[in-house]
């Protein structure tokens, strides 16, 4: 059904949210259907263990639902993060009461419709409008409410487990990131540089796992940046509706000035402006848009608050590295540990700086290929537990023993 409406999800993805219409028709609302479509194929193929203790003795294990699931999505992907959690917590038996961004609420209407128009019973699936402040909080508080699935911003995350822990629910946190995309001097640069643009700059960066810190080994780094931002410079910035608008709108007002406070900030500190910095010259009803052109910085320290703090918009920086201790060292020095992307043609190297990152996901030579059968989440402030084929199994079931001796 979503897919049989997947232009009018696109349209109003787009329309709420600031993205490009294609990107909404390509990614967020297939993949909405895909979430449906992979747990319901997924629970038809599991298998749950049983242990022999001796020759009478065993014991096998049943996943049960944990009941009434509190399910809080943001704005930056609506209907594909909502639907991320709605889809595993039903085909595990679950009902859901879940809460989209209220900044972000149209395609959480829309699927109301479709949920009903598929017969899913009343009371499944419940959807509720709200601000975080108060629908969201009382959500999380609520006592019958077992388990709560979360994603949004580090600071929301930990008020949240503030409230949750007490009360002993079942918690999943998927939180921000603030990903390292490391590239060496033997790195294929043509996909290198073709992929770093789309992983800085898609959903206008607002994707958690967008590689916002770039680190290029210094024997390539001007080579690098001199494609990197003649290739940025001409990214369409401006209507959503249009085939080759790249860089949509941002979220809101309030989260464009704060993305232009990052640049005002670096500018403070000296660094150097490489691609664009400034809002866009855009005529007609885009005119006033919360529109900003793709971002690149330089010469900054790694210390910096632009170079540590989550941006969550169209601006990634540039580092040089020598080494690779060097690298991952830079790599690993935020408080955040989400993705990571390394781009390295060695085989060996590969290896050994993957297993170095702190990171949930390392990409290597790619970006963003998601199988939806391995765990997602993230290290230290990024998050914590795992969703994905099991570990979204084991988080919205109690795994139960049972113990048969026969006698
Ligand atoms: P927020 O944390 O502000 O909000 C996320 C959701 O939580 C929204 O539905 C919001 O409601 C709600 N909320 C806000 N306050 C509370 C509260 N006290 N109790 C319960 N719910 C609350 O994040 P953003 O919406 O700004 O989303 C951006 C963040 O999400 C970024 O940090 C990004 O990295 C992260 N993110 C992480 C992902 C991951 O997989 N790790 C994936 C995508 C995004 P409302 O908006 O209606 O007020």
């Amino acid at each position: 059904l979503i897919d049989a409406r997947v232009d009018e999800f696109a349209a109003a993805e787009s329309s709420d949210q600031g993205k490009p219409v294609w990107l909404a028709r390509e990614m967020d609302i297939p993949r909405a259907a895909l979430n449906f479509r992979f747990f319901a194929s997924s629970i038809l193929h599991q298998t749950d263990i049983a242990s022999r203790l001796d020759l009478t003795t065993l014991s096998h294990v049943s996943h049960d639902p944990v009941g009434v699931a509190g399910l809080i999505s943001p704005w930056n992907l609506p209907l594909y993060l909502l639907t991320w959690k709605i889809a595993p917590a039903i085909a595990y038996g679950n009902t859901c009461v879940a809460k989209p961004s209220e900044l972000t609420s149209l395609t959480a209407s829309l699927l109301c419709d479709v949920l009903n128009e598929a017969g899913v019973p009343a009371g499944v699936v419940n959807i509720v409008f709200g601000l975080g402040s108060t629908a969201g909080a009382a959500l999380v508080a609520h006592p019958n409410v077992p388990l709560v699935s979360f994603t949004g911003g580090t600071v929301t995350g930990r008020a949240i487990a503030g409230v949750a822990a007490p009360m002993f629910k079942k918690l999943s946190l998927e939180l921000g990131g603030k990903n390292p995309n490391i590239i060496f001097d033997d790195a294929s640069l043509k996909h290198a540089v073709a992929t770093t643009v789309r992983s800085s700059f898609l959903n206008q960066g607002e994707i958690c796992l967008c590689g916002s810190r770039i680190y290029v080994q210094a024997s390539v780094y001007e080579k690098f940046l001199e494609s990197f931002s003649a290739k940025v410079r001409a990214l369409k910035v401006g209507d959503p509706t249009k085939l080759d608008t790249f860089v949509g709108a941002l979220v809101s007002r309030e989260h464009l000035d704060k993305v232009y406070s990052f640049v005002d900030h670096a500018r403070s500190e000296g660094a150097v402006i490489q691609a664009g910095g400034e809002k866009p010259a855009l005529s007609g009803a885009h005119a006033n848009g919360y529109f900003m052109e793709p971002t690149i910085i330089t010469g900054l320290k790694s210390s910096s608050r632009v170079q540590q703090e989550e941006i969550f918009g169209p601006v990634v920086t540039v580092t040089p590295f020598e080494t690779e201790d060097e690298a991952i060292e830079l790599a690993n020095g935020t408080r955040y540990g989400l993705s990571a992307t390394v781009w390295t043609q060695g085989l060996r190297r590969s290896q050994s700086v993957s297993e170095r990152l702190h990171a949930g996901t390392v990409w290597v030579n790619n970006w963003m290929s998601r199988d939806l059968r391995v765990p997602f989440g993230g290290v230290k402030e990024s998050g914590v537990g795992r969703e994905g084929q099991d570990g979204s199994r084991e988080f919205f079931t109690e795994a139960k023993t049972i113990c048969v001796r026969s006698l």
